[in-house]
């Protein structure tokens, strides 16, 4: 295990890996292009050390050239792409091969794309080390590649975590077991929200609340908005597959978070199914559920209560109130039993006042 800054990371991929995925690309082009004099375009700074031993494996005659782009501040792909070093002069008629360290969202390879559209290229290939074929928007085809990874933060051979990291000869990921991700779970008004607010902060997690980021949308007539919106207006559930894709997008806004708490997440099992595939997949996992309970009558007081301040019309009308309590009863109450198998399900009085009951979290929590 090594620490960059405030994170650990763990190996992940021997020296000995990573050499054979760059003979395997330089072998493949080697193949395609021994007729002609590439120009390889490496695209700093993550490919330096790439590019290195690239060009050492590469067999026949070839010339290099770099770009910079930036994109990565952090963990976080902002989505800004800059172009902080231009593209080799002599490019026109010849055969150009990219090659990049990582290939993820494909944001950075629709900026290098874009910077070569008005060239005259003969031809305009792309070549990556490693490439994340689940996050992938899949815009273009990437020719040649050397690893197929899951969607884990990595660092080394070129790649970094704030700048740190780049000079390491093998490749490390993110350690993610210091975690804690829980799903808060409880009928409407059962007071996950307002737990929430309290647990986030006490423990420095990152609160997802999926009726929050609904509210949001439709607040700003988005498209997800406008979708959502016929269905929390009845009190129905919004379709899974547009909540689970919703909620993935939300965690990897937040790649550096300590944890997650889901808050109206999962409601089906359909759901809880796609959140642990979703968070295995990041080597992440759900550490316990809490059930917040309450009896009908004080949840339905409560929520008319809060339909006053807030506005929100689904807590004004009590027939809404019931129908979104029978979805709970149909398709979330089962979930206890997916996580009782677990053994992640707890349960907790969530009738008292509000310090009282994150008292009660708190001792669930601190259990683990
Ligand atoms: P909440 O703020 O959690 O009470 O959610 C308000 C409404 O948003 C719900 O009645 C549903 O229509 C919708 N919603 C929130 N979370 C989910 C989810 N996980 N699955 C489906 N619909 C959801």
């Amino acid at each position: 295990m090594i620490q960059l800054h405030d994170k650990f990371f763990k190996p992940f991929l021997s020296e000995k890996e990573i050499q054979q995925a760059v003979k395997g690309i330089a072998d493949r082009i080697a193949a395609d292009y021994a007729d002609e004099t590439p120009i390889f375009v490496g695209v700093l700074n993550g490919s330096f050390m790439f590019v290195s031993d690239f060009l050492k494996a590469y067999p026949h005659p070839c010339e290099v050239s770099f770009v910079k782009l930036s994109s990565y501040q952090g963990l976080t792909s902002t989505g800004i792409v800059e172009t902080l070093l231009d593209l080799p002069e002599n490019i026109e008629g010849r055969s150009v091969i990219i090659l990049e360290d990582i290939i993820d969202t494909g944001r950075t390879l629709q900026e290098l794309v874009h910077l070569f559209t008005n060239t005259n290229v003969k031809e305009f290939k792309i070549a990556s080390l490693f490439y994340k074929s689940e996050i992938y928007n899949g815009e273009y085809t990437i020719d040649y590649f050397g690893l197929e990874i899951p969607d884990r933060f990595i660092v080394g051979y070129g790649l970094d975590y704030k700048e740190l990291g780049r000079n390491l000869k093998e490749i490390y990921q993110l350690n993610q077991k210091h975690m804690i991700n829980l799903v808060l779970f409880g009928k409407p008004g059962a007071g996950k929200g307002t737990q929430a607010e309290f647990l986030k902060d006490k423990y420095n997690l990152k609160h997802i609340s999926t009726g929050d980021v609904f509210r949001y949308n439709i607040k700003n007539g988005t498209e997800l908005g406008t979708l959502a919106k016929s269905y929390i207006d009845k009190g129905d559930l919004v379709p899974d597959e547009v909540t689970i894709k919703m909620l993935e997008s939300e965690v990897d806004k937040n790649p550096d978070a300590d944890g997650f708490i889901f808050d109206g997440f999962p409601r089906t099992a359909a759901q809880a199914e796609a959140l642990d595939n979703f968070l295995e997949s990041k080597d992440m996992n759900v550490n316990a559920t809490i059930a917040l309970e309450a009896n009908d009558e004080v949840l339905i007081a409560r929520l008319l209560e809060r339909g006053k301040i807030s506005g929100r019309t689904d807590d004004q009308d009590v027939d809404k109130i019931r129908n979104r309590f029978d979805e709970y009863n149909t398709k979330t109450a089962p979930l206890k039993e997916y996580y009782e198998e677990q053994h992640k399900f707890h349960s907790v009085n969530g009738i008292g006042s509000i310090a009282e009951i994150t008292e009660r979290l708190t001792k669930v929590i601190e259990q683990f």
